[in-house]
Order: C-alpha cells, then structure tokens, then sequence
C-alpha cells in the first residue's frame, strides 16, 4: 500500500456543504479535529443567483404581460425557526445574515370550510415565531464564517464519488495499526477520514454508498415555489391555506408587499405554464383574496417532494445529518429545522469525545447522536404525514372532522399556545 500523503488525512469528512453541513462544520470550528467539507457545488455567493437544480428547458419563460416581478429575492427562502436561530447565533453567523424578516403571527385557513386559527409570539412572550430567510443568505453567511476557522478546508466544485472503508495505514513499511477509517475519491483526489459525515441531501451519495436503506415514498405532489407581489402589506404574517389542490403557503419577506410563496400541488405543469397574469388570478382565488389581488410573480421554480427516512443514521464511522437521514413534506416549514438540530446535537456529541480515549468513529458515541434526535424527526415526520393526509382527503365526513378541530383549537388558548410554541422549536 503507497504511503498516506498525511496533509490529505482528516478527522473528519463532511459530504456537503449545504444549509446543515456546513452548521455542523462551523459548529467544530472551534476544536481541534481537522475537517473537510466537500461540495459539488461552487461556493455559494451573493452574485450568483443559486438556482434550483433543473434542467434549463423547464424552466418557464417569464412574459411581459404587466406582472412580471424582478423582486431580487431568490426563489428558495426558509421558514426558520427561533431554536435553529439559537443555533446558528452561537456559531457566530446568525449576526451576519443580512436580509431577513421576523415574522410575529401565523394564519391557517382551510378553504373548504370556514376554520381559521391563528397564533401568535405574543401569546408565548416571544418577539416573534421564527424568521423568514433566503436560503442563499444562510448559506453565503456560513460559508464565509468557515474561512475564519483554521482547522476547515473546504472542498468546493468537488464531488463524492466513491469510499472505501477498508483499514488504511500510513506507513506501509511499519504501521499495521487502522489509522485511517475512509479512503474517500473527491473530484479527482483522494483524502482519508475518520469519521465520514454525509449531509449531502435526500439522494444522499455517502447513505447510498454506505449501504443504509430509507423508507421512502413519493408524495406524487410538487412543490412550486416563486416570489410575488400582494396588493396589500402581509403585515409580518405568515399564512397558510389548505386549497382542494394543496397546501399554499404565503412567507412574508423583508418588502412589505412581497411573499415567497410554496404551493404543493398535485400537477405543477398547468400553473407553471399558465400566463403570469392567469397564475396571479388563481392565486387570488387561491389566498381568498385576504391580500388583496397578487399582482406580479417572478420565474416559477419547481421541487418534487418525497418523504423518506434511514432506518439508521449512523454505522461505526459514519453519520447522516439534515436531509440525507430525512426528508419531510415542506407545508410546515420544518426539513432544515430538523436538519440544523441534527447538526448541532452530533457537534455536542463529538465535542465530548476529545475527552474520551475512543476514537470519533465509536458506534456508542454516534449512538448517542442517533438517539438524540430520531425519535423527535420521526415524530415530526408522522405529524406532516398525517397532516397533508387530512387536507388533502376530498372525503366530506373527514373534512367536517377538521374544519370543527380547527375551530376547537383556535378558541383554545393552551391548544393555540402549544401550536406556536411548536413553530418556534421551543
Ligand atoms: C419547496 C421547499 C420549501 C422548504 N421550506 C422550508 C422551510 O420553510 N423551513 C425549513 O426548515 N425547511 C424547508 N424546506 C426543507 C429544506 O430546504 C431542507 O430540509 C434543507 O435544505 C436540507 O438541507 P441539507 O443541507 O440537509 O441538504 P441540501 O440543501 O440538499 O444540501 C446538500 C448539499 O450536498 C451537496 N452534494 C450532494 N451530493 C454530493 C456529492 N456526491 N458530492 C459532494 N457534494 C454533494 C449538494 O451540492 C448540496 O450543497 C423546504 C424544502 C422545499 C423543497
């Protein structure tokens, strides 16, 4: 076996450098462990409008019709809560995220009834539920917070593109000892790790090639997301209507009148094809004209939407984060929440193993991560299962059931206080 070129080996190896790779990156910034982050894609930068990946011919030529939106916002925002905001705040980058909005009230409508709750952070003496934030804000803020951290190389425009887990020794002449747990190939070279951490999304390559099975089941609906412009000021609410074709919700961005929008729909090709002025119209209908008319959107950007879960997060010297260990229907707001609480519960776990003699890898330790956090995604994953199975049943009986809980729950002060502190991951 060649000799190990050492500068290539790491502690740890981090497969993505997404929203909760690079959390949990920046999270070790501050021991000693020597960490890579590897990424297939290009460092992200506020010049360069990240957009969804989707082939080029899909995406819908935005017309000149009087409602076109050049709004500056990025098509993808998140939903962040205030326990993912603690956690981002203490690894010193919350403070550098510039544009955001800090939303005071949430409003949930089902169209097929009249039920209505709302809740707000008042309620539970809290400034506000969470924030609305570009993802792309996030991301450019970690990724400049890594370059402070000495111990980080990062590994941009590379990708995994296969592991080998068999012993490796650094010295072919003495060593017999395993040294090195990882050989992994990256672009066109090749590092050794330790422990090998893939937060590298729901196709998760690390999870593939590590041989762990996911129950997983597509939703046969897609998530249509874009940026639009309401008549009236959405007045730092964030609203969300249960429509006969799906959830829709309306986020309220930093611009009094304009809200990201995601709408789960079963067939996204009819409202991404309609005529900007056509879509703007079914969005009115769609929103119960509560904002007034919508009255421009920007390009229309769409996501499939599965669920799937890894029956096991980790295996000796290896762990999955964020969306490679789970992904979950978006009408809650919730995938990277789970993932930035993965992220900062494995980084707890492995800044006590510098006192333990068992090396980072350990099963027990990883364990630990696992138990820490499973049962709570699995939870969350039931809740939205159960959740877009109840508002998208066409059964009137079933429909009665949830209008008349709606209508409980919002005379229900403990019951609306519980529901707000939910979304505030509190
Ligand atoms: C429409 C929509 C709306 C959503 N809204 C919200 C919301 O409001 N709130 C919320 O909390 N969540 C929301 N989510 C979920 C959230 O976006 C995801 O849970 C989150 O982005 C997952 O982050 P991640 O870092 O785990 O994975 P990803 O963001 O998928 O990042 C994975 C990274 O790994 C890299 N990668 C992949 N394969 C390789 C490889 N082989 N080699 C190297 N690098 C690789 C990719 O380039 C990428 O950068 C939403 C999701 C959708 C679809």
């Amino acid at each position: 076996m060649a000799e190990i070129d050492t500068d290539a080996h790491f502690d740890i190896a981090i497969c993505g450098g997404g929203l909760v790779g690079l959390t949990l990156a920046n999270a070790l910034g501050r021991s000693n462990f020597k960490i890579a982050v590897i990424d297939g894609q290009a460092r992200p930068t506020f010049s360069e409008q990240k957009a969804p990946k989707q082939k080029a011919a899909e995406y819908q030529a935005v017309t000149l019709d009087g409602c076109k939106l050049a709004s500056g916002f990025a098509p993808r925002v998140s939903a962040i809560n205030v326990a993912s905001m603690k956690i981002l705040e203490n690894i010193g980058v919350w403070q550098d995220i510039k544009r955001m909005l800090a939303f005071k009230q949430m409003s949930v409508r089902d169209t097929s009834g009249s039920a209505n709750i709302k809740f707000s952070a008042e309620d539970i003496q809290l400034d506000s539920l969470g924030y609305i934030v570009e993802n792309r804000e996030i991301l450019v803020a970690l990724a400049n917070k890594l370059k402070t951290h000495e111990n980080i190389s990062v590994f941009w425009d590379t990708k995994l593109n296969g592991i080998d887990d068999t012993p490796q020794t650094t010295d072919t002449a003495q060593a017999t000892d395993k040294t090195h747990t990882y050989r992994l190939s990256i672009g066109n070279q090749t590092i050794y790790c330790d422990l090998l951490v893939g937060a590298d999304g729901g196709n998760s390559r690390v999870r593939e090639l590590s041989g762990i099975k996911t129950l997983r089941w597509s939703y046969d609906q897609e998530a249509l997301v874009t940026t639009i412009k309401t008549e009236y000021p959405h007045e730092k609410i964030a609203r969300q209507w249960f429509t006969s074709e799906g959830p829709l919700a309306f986020l309220p961005l930093a611009e009094p009148n304009l809200c990201s929008i995601v709408w789960s729909l079963n067939d996204v090709s009819e409202h991404k094809a309609s005529n900007l002025r056509e879509f703007c119209a079914r969005l009115t209908e769609a929103s119960e004209g509560e904002l007034g008319n919508i009255i421009g959107a920007d390009q229309r950007f769409s996501f499939p939407l599965t669920q799937q879960h890894a029956f096991s997060y980790v295996k000796e010297n290896l762990a999955l984060i964020g969306d490679a260990a789970h992904t979950i229907h978006p009408l809650a707001g919730q995938g990277a929440n789970l993932g930035f609480a993965d992220a900062s519960a494995l980084a707890s776990e492995l800044m006590q193993a510098k006192f333990s003699e068992k090396g980072i890898g350990d099963l027990a330790l990883l364990r630990r991560y696992e138990l820490a956090r499973k049962p709570h995604n699995l939870l969350m994953t039931s809740v939205m299962e159960a959740l877009k199975r109840l508002y998208t049943s066409g059964d009137p009986g079933i429909n009665w059931i949830r209008n008349t809980a709606m209508k409980i729950a919002n005379d229900n002060d403990l019951l609306k206080n519980m529901m707000a502190r939910l979304a505030s991951g509190l």
